[in-house]
C-alpha cells in the first residue's frame, strides 16, 4: 500500500508540475498574442501617420502654389492700382500740384510707389487686405526730400 501511495503522490507532483509548466505557457502565448496585436496596432498606426503627413504635405503644396498665385496676382493688381493712380493725377487727380517745398510735380517730376502698411488711414485705400497701404508721391527735384502719402499715414493708429 505504502508503494501505491508513493506512486500516487509522485504522480500528482508530476501532474503539479505540467500544470504549472501549462499555465507558463499558456502566458507566454498570451504575452506573443498580446505583443503581435500590438504590432500589428503600430504597423496600422504607423501606415495611418504616413497617409496623414502625405495629405498634410499635399495640401500644403496646395496651399504654397495658391499662395504664390495670390501674391503674383496682388502685385499685379497693385502695380495697375499705382498706374491707375498715376494717370488720374495727369487730369487734376488725387496729389498736390506741388511738394511742400514748392516744386511743381507731374509727369516726370515726382516718382509715385506704393508701399503696405496697416496703419488706420492705410485700411482706408482698398476694401482687399493684401492692398493695405499708402499711395506714395516722392519729389524728383535734386536733394528735395518731400514724400506724400494717400491715405495719409497714421502711424500708432
Ligand atoms: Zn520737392
Ligand atoms: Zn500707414
Amino acid at each position: 500500500m505504502a508503494k501505491l501511495r508513493r506512486r500516487l503522490a509522485a504522480a500528482k507532483d508530476a501532474l503539479a508540475e505540467a500544470q504549472a509548466a501549462m499555465k507558463r505557457a499558456e502566458a507566454t502565448y498570451d504575452a506573443a498574442t498580446e505583443a503581435e496585436q500590438a504590432q500589428g496596432a503600430a504597423r496600422e498606426y504607423r501606415a495611418r501617420a504616413r497617409e496623414a503627413r502625405q495629405a498634410h504635405e499635399r495640401a500644403a503644396a496646395t496651399v504654397a502654389r495658391l499662395q504664390r498665385r495670390v501674391n503674383a496676382l496682388t502685385r499685379h493688381r497693385i502695380r495697375d492700382l499705382v498706374a491707375g493712380w498715376a494717370r488720374s493725377g495727369l487730369t487734376g487727380g488725387p496729389y498736390p500740384k506741388r511738394c511742400r517745398n514748392g516744386h511743381e510735380w507731374g509727369p516726370g517730376r515726382m516718382l509715385v510707389t506704393w508701399k503696405r502698411c496697416s496703419c488706420p488711414g492705410a485700411q482706408t485705400l482698398h476694401p482687399d487686405q493684401a492692398i493695405w497701404g499708402h499711395f506714395i508721391v516722392a519729389c524728383r527735384e535734386r536733394g528735395c526730400r518731400s514724400v506724400w502719402y494717400d491715405p495719409p499715414h497714421e502711424p500708432g493708429g
